[in-house]
């Protein structure tokens, strides 16, 4: 026997539909929120997350599934979706388009890592990408959108804000961090101190314990925010105020990816172990640009399907009921299966689900069978009904019988 890959999983029949409602209820959020579905391809050049994720970053560095193609291109499956729909954007020349472009995509993802609950080496993500607008409404109404979905499926998250600054205002700040680090480099991790000569800001992201209690006295991005991005922030919290999201600011969220500017959020949650962000995002004004595009600002967010999924299993969310047929239509011999199989096949054909035996049953057994399927009603064809053309249908759930012209079935069950 062959196995699964580590790091992958299969979604069974019977889970299926739980990956059904999450999708179903993103694109109805996608819907509502005005935004229309892009695909990118699974594999870009390894170039383009290199430049467009950052150099500097762990998912470039160690989780990227690299390799040559027959051509001897280097080639990369995409670790997250804004560098690919930043790509989509400059090479098709969108720019050109009324702004703000409001996208969204789901897709597959992979990163090389640790596996874990809720965390895969393939695992698929809701993204919502919308260009060319800088004004903090957008940016309020993309964590609008992710708090929607968030509330669709039932789940109970905490939201927490931040500005991380422009180019600008956040030199200023690394020049803070790196003068309060420098004393402090000898007992922190050898993470943060390559971070500190590449990126001063992600040492704040470090888990390590003696880490986290060093930064905890660090000083804090919004304090050096120039006047624009200080208004640009005020702004984003006014608008969630008046809506009444609520929301905390957090200092630490620096998000781990090199093009993100002024807001970023994330919507966490404590009953996914420590590292429980189910959903983040900011804004990435530098992007399109570094990716050979026009400057044109832009900000998304993106949620982790498999994280969301397990949050909703620990925490006991409702998922809507699995897709169940509504008739089982039962044969006992040669003449009355087919007359059963002709009958399914219309009520199909009229959009009504109906099941009948594949495997050549006795009609006990195909009573069972229907009962584990969780058909609604069942109906067995004999003589009499074959002549008569009137079928008794029973109600699985209260047991109640009733006689039905085989030509009404439709009509009844509609
Ligand atoms: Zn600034
Ligand atoms: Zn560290």
């Amino acid at each position: 026997m062959i196995n699964i890959p580590k790091g992958t999983k299969d979604v069974l029949p019977e889970q299926s539909y739980k990956w059904r409602f999450i999708e179903d209820s993103a694109r109805e959020v996608a819907r509502t929120f005005n935004l229309s579905e892009i695909r990118t391809p699974t594999f870009e050049y390894t170039e383009l997350f290199k430049r467009g994720v950052g150099e500097t970053t762990d998912v470039v560095n160690k989780e990227m599934y690299t390799f040559e193609d027959k051509g001897g291109r280097s080639i990369t499956l995409k670790p997250e979706g804004t560098a690919g729909a930043a790509r989509m954007f400059v090479e098709n020349g969108l720019a050109s388009r009324p702004m703000p472009l409001k996208t969204y995509y789901i897709t597959p993802a992979f990163r090389y890592e640790r596996p874990q609950a809720g965390r895969l080496r393939e695992f698929h993500q809701f993204g919502i990408e919308v260009f060319g607008s800088q004004s903090y409404e957008t940016d309020a109404e993309v964590i609008f959108a992710a708090s929607a979905f968030l509330d669709k499926l039932g789940v109970k998250t905490k939201l927490e804000i931040n500005s991380i600054g422009c180019p600008i205002c956040r030199a200023e700040y690394n020049k803070a961090l790196k003068n309060y680090f420098e004393p402090k480099l000898e007992s922190m991790c050898e993470t943060c101190r390559t971070r500190y000569v590449q990126n001063p800001l992600r040492m704040l992201d470090c888990k390590e314990e003696g880490c986290r209690k060093i930064n905890a006295d660090a000083p804090k991005i919004t304090d050096y925010l120039c006047e624009e991005c200080r208004e640009h922030f005020t702004g984003v919290k006014s608008l969630l105020s008046a809506q009444g999201l609520e929301y905390t600011v957090n200092p630490r969220i620096v998000r781990g990816l090199d093009y993100y500017s002024k807001t970023v959020f994330e919507f966490v949650s404590d009953e996914i172990g420590a590292q429980g962000t189910v959903c983040g995002g900011g804004r990435y004004d530098g992007l399109v640009e570094q990716l050979g595009g026009a400057h044109v600002p832009a900000i998304g967010f993106a949620a982790g399907i498999e994280r969301l999924m397990l949050l909703m299993e620990n925490t006991g969310a409702k998922f809507p009921e699995e897709q169940k047929p509504r008739i089982y239509i039962a044969g006992m011999d040669k003449e009355t299966r087919a007359e059963a199989f002709k009958i399914a096949v219309g009520l199909r054909l009229k959009g009504i689900s109906a099941e009948i035996d594949h495997m050549n049953r006795s009609v006990k057994a195909q009573f069972k069978y229907a009962d584990k399927l969780g058909a609604e009603y069942v109906a067995v064809i004999g003589e009499n009904e074959l002549k008569s053309g009137v079928i008794n249908i029973k109600n699985m759930k209260n047991g109640e019988q009733q006689a039905v012209k085989t030509d009404e079935l439709y009509a009844y069950l509609k």
